[in-house]
């Protein structure tokens, strides 16, 4: 066979995805799928698994048995790093791709979809299993549900402890379910695998609240492990005059539940007809994005505080880094605008609703690579940017130190991450410990601190 260029475009039609909730990437078939991996080049050093991945996963390997056509072994090696490939070969951004030595002569391997190819068609011959696991006779408590609470559950499993989960929410997932939207990821593919994992043996305890409802001293006192999971509810709010009208969300108010089947956001969250403005250039506001536009938005304009990234990869990172550049994602294919540079000082409320912001363009110092250091305002270029609904996706800033985190007297570092203390078992994975970042880092650390129990 002839060696395949990388496929560009892997989305399906705009016309068509914007009109439905369903995801909005398509799959490979066999053939794609063994052409894509068959890219994979013999490169000696395959950074995309050493700098590229954060569970370390055997790309090449896994290629190598695409190209070959088999499935099983392709399986096999996926899983002896990771457990979750259907939520990674959904939405990570693959870090791995930016380490791929194609980079350096054309494109990289399309490993994310090479990964989800393997997962879902092992899902549909029943080859997906998890392993058997001897009793070690301890009991651990995982606490959320999110990608690390889920990852350490079935890592402390398969060593044999009895596990139970408690989740707040309703359902399991964390912002699998309740942030990241059913068009990137579907969510009967949470409940395919929580469903596996139920089976295995893992109880879930939802709808309940460690250091509410439960005391969580009490959780740490009977169970062997605790293992604390409990991502960054926190999120970045702007406090600048006016943040109390009416129409200004949270990124995660605004998308919460909105796009599970069978629920529904609150009526006051609804976009449609309105002239949104979303704070935020990273993949939260992406996503406040693509709610806006299948909900009929009048317009939708996204803003940013930093500078617009070079086209191409920065100097700054050269190969095989993770690549600072400007990146277009699924959602601004879709519609809308993009500005950057944008600092927000006041919003402009009429009859107590939003009606704009008042914004100052910023320029920024930038180091002799090109990041940016530091900005400064330029006078005369204060605007009005109007708005009737304004959705703030500014990231988010750590655990909150009552609760649960006083229950258990534990530390906070200043950056809002908890200070595990494993002398009396408490253990912390995921963004909780780290910060917010990725849902393969969320796993990948889980991964870790569980490998040291
Ligand atoms: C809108 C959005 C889009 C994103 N898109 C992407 C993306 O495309 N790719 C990517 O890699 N990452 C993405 N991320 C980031 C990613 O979702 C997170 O990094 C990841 O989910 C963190 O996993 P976690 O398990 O540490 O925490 P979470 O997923 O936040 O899970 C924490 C869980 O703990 C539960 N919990 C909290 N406190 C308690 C308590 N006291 N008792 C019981 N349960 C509790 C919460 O309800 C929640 O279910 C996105 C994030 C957002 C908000």
């Amino acid at each position: 066979m002839d060696r395949m260029n990388r496929i560009q475009d892997i989305y399906r039609p705009v016309a068509e995805r914007v009109k439905d909730r369903d995801e909005v990437e398509r799959r490979l078939a066999a053939e794609e799928a063994e052409g894509q991996a068959a890219r994979c080049r013999d490169c000696g050093i395959p950074f995309c698994h050493g700098a590229g991945c954060p569970l370390g996963n055997l790309i090449p390997e896994f290629n190598a048995a695409v190209a070959a056509g088999n499935l099983e072994r392709a399986l096999d090696v996926i899983g002896r790093t990771a457990f979750f490939p259907e939520f990674t070969g959904r939405v990570c951004p693959a870090l791995c791709e930016s380490a791929c030595t194609g980079n350096v002569h054309d494109d990289p391997v399309m490993v994310r979809q090479v990964e989800k190819f393997i997962v879902e068609a092992a899902f549909e011959h029943g080859l997906v299993k998890l392993p058997v696991a001897e009793p070690n006779g301890k009991t651990a408590a995982v606490v959320g549900s999110g990608p690390a609470g889920l990852y350490a559950a079935e890592a402390l499993r398969r060593k044999g402890y009895a596990v139970t989960v408690y989740e707040k929410h309703p359902k399991p997932g964390g912002l699998l379910r309740y942030g990241i939207p059913n068009w990137k990821l579907d969510k009967s593919v949470i409940d395919r695998r929580v469903a596996l994992l139920e089976a295995a043996g893992i109880k879930f305890v939802c709808g309940t609240e460690i250091g509410k409802d439960i005391s969580a001293d009490y959780v740490r006192r009977h169970f062997d492990e605790t293992v604390l999971a409990i991502g960054t509810p926190n999120a970045r709010d702007l406090k600048i005059p006016g943040r109390d009208a009416e129409g200004i969300f949270l990124a995660l108010d605004f998308l919460h539940g909105a796009e599970m089947p069978g629920e529904k956001n609150p009526e006051r969250f609804g976009a449609r007809g309105r002239k949104v403005l979303v704070i935020g250039g990273g993949d939260t506001g992406n996503d406040c994005v693509g709610k806006a536009i299948r909900e009929g938005c009048a317009s939708v304009l996204q803003v940013e505080f930093m500078p617009k990234p070079p086209e191409t990869r920065s100097p700054s990172t050269p190969w095989p880094d993770w690549a600072y550049m400007l990146r277009t994602s699924y959602a601004q294919h879709e519609g809308g605008e993009r500005r950057w540079n944008v600092s927000s000082k006041r919003f402009v409320v009429e009859n107590g609703r939003v009606a704009g912001v008042e914004a100052v363009r910023v320029e920024w110092e930038t180091s002799p690579q090109g990041r940016p250091l530091k900005p400064t305002e330029v006078p005369g270029t204060e605007e009005v940017i109007e708005a009737d609904m304004v959705v703030l996706a500014m990231g988010f800033v750590g655990v909150p130190a009552e609760g649960l985190v006083a229950d258990l007297g534990l530390q906070l570092t200043p950056r809002g991450a908890i200070v595990p203390d494993p002398e009396r078992h408490v253990h912390a994975v995921g963004d909780c410990a780290t910060g917010a970042s990725l849902v393969v880092r969320a796993m990948a650390d889980a991964k870790r601190v569980v490998a040291g129990l």
